[in-house]
């Protein structure tokens, strides 16, 4: 079990990286988290991630305590928050990436209008309710409006994913930013088409049928 502990926070650090690389976030903002027993391992306050070691992390138990390290990410509510409303769930990445972000600034879900993005967040990606960064309240309207999907904007600031894997999260935040990439190129085209719900469901199901939890890990 040490060693899987161990491992997932090799994840995290990884994903840590691979969020700055990709330009989904700039200097320290976003956070990641993922579970492990007791509860969930979460990136530090304000640590830039080039730097970021698994010791840097901070061990969290469900009822929001500090288990071990110091400072958890400002963000940690909606972490946790995710974690007590979504058993499926084993992994949240929190970003800041553009084109999301333009559509949670004019507040705009992003359709469901292209396949893969139906097959892994499972539908349209709605827009939660603003509240100000890292309260409740803000962990409270992003659990309410992500509902049964793997990620949700939250209004004015980003994007939340979630996976069933730390490599699986980080897929949803990326397929988030180029599926709302797509929707502004496509709105100048003309109104993007949303895939019909029955359909976008079925491609789910195939997604899920395809690539297990193995093959994503
Ligand atoms: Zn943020």
């Amino acid at each position: 079990m040490a060693n899987d502990v161990h491992a997932v926070k090799e994840m995290v650090v990884q994903a840590g990286r691979e969020m700055l690389r990709n330009g989904l976030v700039v200097g320290t903002w976003g956070n990641i988290s993922a579970r492990v027993p007791g509860g969930f391992v979460i990136t530090p306050s304000g640590k830039n991630y080039l730097e970021l070691e698994t010791g840097d992390l901070v061990l969290m138990d469900l009822e929001g305590q500090v288990l071990e390290g110091s400072k958890p990410s400002s963000e940690y509510h909606l972490h946790l928050q995710v974690y007590r409303a979504r058993a499926d769930i084993e992994a949240v990445i929190h970003t800041h990436s553009v084109y999301a972000s333009a559509h949670a600034a004019a507040r705009v879900r992003i359709p469901a209008s292209i396949e893969d993005l139906a097959m892994v967040v499972g539908g349209a990606v709605e827009v939660a309710a603003y509240a100000l960064p890292g309260t409740e309240e803000l962990a409270r309207n992003v659990v309410m409006s992500m509902s049964d999907r793997w990620a949700v904007l939250l209004a004015n600031h980003g994007v939340v994913g979630g996976g069933r894997s730390v490599r699986e999260a980080m897929l949803v935040c990326q397929m988030v930013e180029k599926s709302a990439h797509i929707n502004l190129m496509a709105r100048s085209l003309g109104q993007p088409f949303e895939l019909d719900r029955e359909d976008a469901e079925q491609m789910r199901r195939n997604y899920l049928a395809s690539y297990g939890e193995s093959q994503i890990v």
